[in-house]
């Protein structure tokens, strides 16, 4: 466990949490369920030694909040098929690049000879297209609601500045439709959510009205601080114990109800929503697909390039699929630190810094043991 900053706080809460959640569980008859949706908090379970430190009565079921780990097949077939056109540079994040296509990752295909760069940010692939006018630089675009304001705020720059060598293969995609369609699965039993602090900043705890009205689940907004994820815990906690079911917020100093209207009227400027669409371990999500608007089919490099329609053959075991859908826990997976790990994964949730899979590898000390996370 490392050293925490706010210790005595953090002690505070966890004597707090600890009996709350034995008594719900008593009277429960059996764990609270708790899903906490982003992978960045699965990493902070592990990190900070809460699934140690907190009572067995709480059980973490892993959710499907990484980009990277629901990033389709067929997406990493059509990169690379762009990034082996003649003078064409492919851009990303660091993070799809090990993800596995159909035959090869990114990675394997740079290692090929492809022109594949990793940057930080879209602003910095629309710099190398200003850099290399006689090539096509297109960035392959990823993530929930927290990275879609800085893909538009890259489209808007790339019109204005009449750039005509760069072009985004949009792959976004939302998390409120993500999250319905898993409720509406009906495959797990939830008692309720731990929201991510990042993309409620961009679509506010308004945005997560449904998951309480309509689904009659609670869910608390997070930051990723050890004492802003124990107190959205205890929270949640409160919530079950007085019988309530609302949106609450536990990170009020970085989300506010409404969320940030810069950025999601440089959103609605440039995406169209509303599209179905087939993801990595989930199958079709209704409605949480991403696309440019027409008015910047110049920068749409699937009008662009036209790459191929085929679905892409997944080579995933279906242990990935039922851990992203919390339905098994990243150790019952029999290939778990056997035949995959993060030097040689199998599935992309071995793959991400965001990762549940890679979340337990990293931090679990014995890797065969099953522990409440
Ligand atoms: S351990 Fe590997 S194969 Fe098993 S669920 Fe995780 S990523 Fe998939």
């Amino acid at each position: 466990m490392r050293e925490f900053r706010d210790a005595a706080r953090v002690q505070a809460l966890i004597q707090k949490i600890a009996p709350l959640a034995d008594e719900l569980a008593a009277a429960f008859g059996r764990p609270i369920q708790i899903m906490e949706v982003c992978g960045g908090h699965t990493h902070a379970i592990f990190r900070y030694g809460f699934a140690q430190l907190l009572p067995h009565s709480i059980e973490f079921i892993h959710g499907p909040g990484c980009p990277v780990c629901v990033l389709p097949v067929k997406v990493i077939d059509e990169a690379i098929a762009i990034s082996a056109k003649a003078d064409t540079i492919l851009t990303t994040f660091g993070d799809p690049m090990r993800v596995p296509g159909t035959s090869q990752s990114l990675l394997q295909a740079k290692a090929h000879g492809a022109d594949i760069r990793v940057v930080y940010s879209p602003l910095d692939a629309l710099t190398i297209a200003t850099k290399n006018p006689h090539k096509q630089v297109v960035f392959l675009a990823i993530g929930f609601d927290t990275t879609m304001p800085s893909t538009a705020l890259t489209l808007t720059t790339a019109k204005a500045q009449g750039i005509n060598n760069f072009s985004v293969l949009c792959h976004h995609i939302r998390l409120m439709p993500t999250l319905e369609a898993l409720l509406a699965g009906g495959d797990i039993q939830l008692d309720g959510f731990i929201g991510p602090g990042h993309v409620s900043m961009v679509i506010g705890t308004d945005a997560y009205q449904p998951v309480a009205k309509v689904h009659h689940k609670p869910l608390v907004v997070a930051g990723f601080e050890p004492v802003d994820f124990l107190l959205a815990l205890y929270q949640l906690l409160i919530q079950l114990k007085e019988g309530r079911c609302e949106t609450e917020n536990a990170y009020a100093r970085v989300v506010n109800h409404r969320g940030n209207l810069t950025a999601l009227a440089a959103m609605d400027s440039v995406f169209d929503y509303g599209e179905d669409c087939q993801w990595r371990g989930l199958g079709w999500v209704e409605n949480s697909g991403v696309r440019i608007k027409p008015d910047f089919s110049a920068f749409d490099a699937s009008k662009h390039f036209s790459p191929s329609a085929e679905p892409g053959i997944q080579q995933e075991p279906c242990y990935c699929q039922q851990v992203l859908k919390g339905q098994r826990k990243p150790n019952q997976c029999p290939l778990f630190a056997k035949h995959c790990k993060p030097e040689h994964p199998l599935g992309a949730l071995m793959v991400s810094s965001e990762g549940a899979c890679a979340a337990y590898y990293q931090y679990l000390p014995d890797k065969e043991t099953g522990i409440h996370g």
